[in-house]
């Protein structure tokens, strides 16, 4: 009885134990397989970094890096409103229907379908309030469940995706009178860019249109004059062509000439020879004049000279055919055979019909002969 009782309890303690491993097994099949240190292009919300003196705006850009695809976004700035004001949030980057909240300093977008955009989701501007001094990190993010994949999904249909954050700073420099640096104007050449005149602030780094720091350049790349290009034209000598920069003198694409057709100035008669050139196709240039042979007949005989050109041709296609070349000069090969493999079978059917009528008539004067005796 008692062992029994034993064997009963031991079960129980088994299936028990069994039981508990499936559960933890089951459980560490669940826990997040994403690791961030093993992923060197994890997806990423990075802010990034300026400064100014008390009473300045400055500007910080918030950008989605190496987006995995997505069904939507939301992130969230935190700063020290002692020190800075958030005065506004331009949401029309490289996602459409972003919509900002500057109260509570959130940007999100959502997205029908998973997206694979990655660029601009916002620039964020604030002031820098007088009491401001030193360097205030501006910290992004956001809340797993507002950053989703429609694809593979979890039970409540998205699939919450991780992202990195990168915070931004905001350094905030003593207030200073601009000391102003002209960057002289550079015209642009062929392939090098150039640049309007601007000036340089030595203290903060500024960029100003005028010297007395009233403009500031925003986005330095406006100052950018494109570089021209070349301007190749064709320049050529007796053998050779290539395409010359009549600015700079750069040379490239030098190629032997491509020589045309005889190109007609003066069309042949019977009593005058024509004159003709040829070109280069490629560059135009003159090459060589042509002289061109009277004709033999007023008219017509153009078009004889070609055609000993194409009966060689022909007549050596016609070669491998073999059999019967001496009866197939004019016609082209197959239907001489043809015409051959007729004549033969009429021969034939003849000399058939010719052994079958000797035959009847011999046998209608056997029959007359053996009638007669
Ligand atoms: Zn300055
Ligand atoms: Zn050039
Ligand atoms: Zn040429």
């Amino acid at each position: 009885m008692f062992k029994k009782t034993c064997k009963k309890f031991l079960s129980i303690l088994l299936c028990v134990a069994v039981l508990a491993t499936c559960t933890v097994l089951q459980a560490l099949a669940f826990s997040p397989t994403y690791d961030p240190s093993a992923d060197t292009n994890p997806p990423t919300f990075a802010l990034s970094k300026a400064q100014g003196a008390p009473g300045d705006t400055v500007k910080l850009e918030l950008s989605l890096l190496n987006n995995p695809g997505i069904g939507g976004w939301k992130v969230k700035l935190n700063y020290d409103e002692s020190a800075l004001e958030l005065i506004n949030i331009d949401a029309n980057g490289a996602f459409s229907g972003a919509f900002p909240n500057v109260e509570k300093a959130v940007v999100g977008w959502p997205s029908a379908v998973n997206d694979n955009t990655n660029g601009t989701m916002a620039i964020f501007e604030f002031k820098i309030k007088d009491s401001a001094k030193g360097d205030y990190n501006i910290e992004v993010v956001y809340d797993s469940k507002d950053v989703y994949s429609y694809s593979p999904v979890d039970i409540d249909g998205t699939r919450e995706v991780y992202f990195e954050t990168v915070n931004g700073t905001i350094t905030v420099i003593e207030k200073h009178t601009h000391s102003l640096k002209l960057v002289e104007e550079k015209a642009p050449d062929c392939v090098s860019d150039g640049n309007k005149a601007y000036y340089v602030c030595e203290i903060c780094g500024k960029w100003f249109e005028d010297e007395n720091a009233e403009t500031e350049i925003s986005d330095q790349s406006s100052v950018v004059v494109p570089a021209k290009g070349h301007s190749y034209v064709w320049k050529y000598d007796e053998k050779v062509h290539w395409q010359e920069c009549e600015v700079c003198g750069d040379k490239t694409k030098t190629e032997d000439h491509v020589k045309s057709e005889t190109i007609v100035d003066t069309t042949p008669t019977a009593d005058k020879e024509g004159k003709g050139h040829i070109d280069c196709t490629v560059c135009g240039a003159h090459l060589s004049d042509v002289v061109i042979p009277k004709t033999e007949e007023p008219s017509g005989e153009p078009t004889t000279k070609p055609e000993p050109e194409t009966n060689p041709s022909s007549s050596s296609s016609s070669t491998p055919g073999g059999n019967s070349s001496s009866l197939v000069t004019n016609n082209p090969d197959g239907k001489g055979v043809v015409e051959t493999g007729a004549s033969e079978a009429v021969f034939i059917i003849f000399a058939v019909v010719v052994l079958a009528a000797a035959g009847v008539i011999t046998a209608v004067t056997v029959k007359k002969k053996r009638a007669n005796r």
